[in-house]
């Protein structure tokens, strides 16, 4: 069994009146890797998207590999470096080169110390993920609460998978809801359901990912089973939250007929009107992987074509169940 079909977030034991107060602030950090202001795809409206680093998931196709890993990491963007050097002499670890175009780390020898950050002027390196509480989040978060009313818009917890850090969205959401803001956690739906059933009471809406139906192909392609995710699906379908189910279509993996097939059968079966999204596979990623010193995995794989996402949006269609296309 994969340590991730454990209760992921053994911190959610203290969620209950028992919390000392070290263990309520404690719980009210989250590790970020980004804020996104103004972003549109993640549920309605102007929303600001706080993206929190760490996912039981490796999928091949991921677009935000920097997401995966909970500790912080050290990146580097090759188009900024002027190749003079500092980085090199401010390691200790003899863990960064210059390549004559760049850098590239040695991810052995290198702890994400962050020394080489500290001397970097043109910005080449910089460490992902930082720790933010509530407070710092809602602050940031108001600046846009004008936009948010005016648009219907508000807030979205997205990853990384969200519920690795429950009880940090569960007060972050609280606290978004006594603001009047609408709330969304967009999840891979893997995590514990002690954990999503703390978010879910401060959720209106949860966008929920389905990838792969086929158990086997889940775990070669996710790295991971989907038996918790199916269990959590039905979790959420029996919530008050709105929800949408969204299908990544990678080609070979879930595109196929059997896949959408299998997945309009869940789908149907979990609650009448729910909205499917599909998000056709790109490459926009891909450059991420180089500032990891990661090779991209998902190799020359293509775009599907049109005609393929167009067939399979009628696969869902002719089921009955409302579906967009999200790019
Ligand atoms: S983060 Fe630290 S160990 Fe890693 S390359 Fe930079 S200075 Fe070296
Ligand atoms: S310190 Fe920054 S700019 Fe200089 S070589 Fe290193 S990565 Fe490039």
């Amino acid at each position: 069994m994969n340590d991730c079909e454990l209760d992921l977030d053994p911190a959610l034991d203290g969620l209950d009146e028992t919390l000392t107060d070290d263990e309520a602030a404690q719980l009210l950090t989250g590790r970020i890797f980004n804020i996104q202001r103004f972003s549109t795809e993640d549920g309605p409206g102007i929303r600001t998207t706080v993206f929190l680093k760490g996912c039981p998931l490796t999928c091949l196709w991921c677009s935000n590999p920097e997401s995966q890993q909970t500790r912080r990491q050290l990146a580097h963007n090759d188009a900024l470096c002027d190749q003079c050097g500092h980085c090199v002499t401010a390691c200790s670890k003899q863990a960064i080169e210059l390549t004559g175009t760049g850098v590239r780390v040695n991810r052995d020898l290198c702890d994400n110390c962050g020394d080489c950050v500290e001397v970097c002027g043109p910005r080449a390196l910089r460490m992902i993920g930082d720790d933010k509480t509530v407070d710092e989040v809602i602050e940031e978060v108001l600046r846009d609460r004008l936009y948010y009313r005016s648009s219907q818009g508000g807030v979205t917890c997205s990853g990384g998978e969200p519920l690795m850090q429950a009880p940090f969205v569960a007060a972050l959401f609280e606290r978004c809801q006594e603001a009047g803001l609408h709330t969304t956690l967009d999840t891979t739906g893997h995590g514990s359901t002690k954990g999503l059933k703390a978010v879910l009471k401060h959720t209106n809406l949860v966008l929920f990912d389905l990838k792969v139906m086929d158990d086997t192909l889940h775990r070669k392609t996710t790295g991971i089973t989907n038996r918790q995710i199916l269990r959590n699906a039905r979790v959420v379908a029996d919530s008050p939250a709105q929800m949408i189910v969204r299908v990544p279509l990678i080609p070979g993996v879930s595109d196929t007929d059997a896949n959408v097939t299998a997945t309009v059968q869940f789908v149907q079966q979990l609650r009448p009107g729910i909205v499917v999204n599909v998000l056709p596979y790109h490459r926009y990623g891909m450059n991420k992987y180089n500032m990891l010193d990661r090779a991209y995995p998902m190799g020359e794989a293509q775009p599907l074509t049109h005609e393929r996402v167009a067939q399979v949006v009628g696969m869902f269609e002719a089921a009955g169940l409302d579906c967009e296309i999200v790019t």
